[in-house]
């Protein structure tokens, strides 16, 4: 088997065991798992591990998360095809990828220069022309692309930013991780129900590093 068709086939594995095997029934996103390479998004040194059940290291001491947990936030947000997405947290790029294969237009944000040239990088090499990554703190949201159907928030602050919530459509969802302990928290889920009135779901336990910001640490 050529290093390519390997990875294919671990991806389908992957889709099959951690994603669909857990209970993620969103076509749309499982679709997307099957088509995105992971491969390209983690470093060098771990390609081999690209489709294991766990987070995984990238540049600046930041993670790539473990593939079901972007597939349960992902899943949680019920987005359709004309979506406009907004994403706390770039990273390696993995999750933005994920996100313009089922939506229209996705907007990701991150803090760290380096990682925003990684991912960059990495949509451009894949002709994913639908996703842009801003250099800013997260935190304060991306007021100018706002409203969204959908934000995911991809590390773990001390509450929910007022200003992720207010740049929120009415019936979007808002998925982050929040936690008083680092690298503890409960995943939350928002819905604004209206202009005024937003509800609060909790999907399970995560484990996230912070987000670093005006709203966040
Ligand atoms: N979604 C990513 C996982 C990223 S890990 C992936 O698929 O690979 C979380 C990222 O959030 C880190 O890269 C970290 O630098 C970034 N981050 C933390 N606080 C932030 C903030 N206030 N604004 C933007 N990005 C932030």
């Amino acid at each position: 088997m050529t290093a390519k068709q390997d990875f294919v086939a671990q991806r389908e594995r992957m889709v099959v065991e951690q994603i669909e095997g857990r209970g993620v029934k969103d076509t749309a996103v499982l679709q997307a798992m099957r088509s995105v390479p992971r491969e390209l998004f983690v470093p060098e040194a771990y390609k081999q591990h690209a489709y294991d059940d766990s987070p995984l290291p990238i540049p600046a001491q930041q993670t790539i998360s473990q593939p079901y947990v972007v597939a349960l936030m992902i899943s949680a947000l019920k987005l359709k095809p004309k979506a406009r997405v907004l994403e706390i947290g770039t990273g390696s790029g993995y999750a933005a990828a994920l996100l313009s294969r089922i939506v229209e237009e996705v907007h990701t944000v991150e803090r760290i220069p380096e990682l925003v040239d990684y991912a960059r990088h990495r949509l451009q090499l894949l002709n994913y022309t639908n996703v842009t990554v801003h250099l800013a703190d997260g935190t304060r949201g991306l007021p100018q692309y706002a409203p969204y159907d959908g934000i995911v928030v991809a590390a773990g602050g001390p509450q929910v930013p007022t200003a992720l919530q207010a740049q929120l459509r009415v019936g979007g969802r808002l998925v982050i991780p929040v936690g008083e302990i680092e690298r503890r928290q409960q995943l939350v889920c928002v819905m604004r129900l209206t202009e005024k009135d937003y509800e609060r779901r909790e999907l399970g336990a995560v484990a996230f590093v912070p987000l670093i910001g005006d709203e966040g640490w």
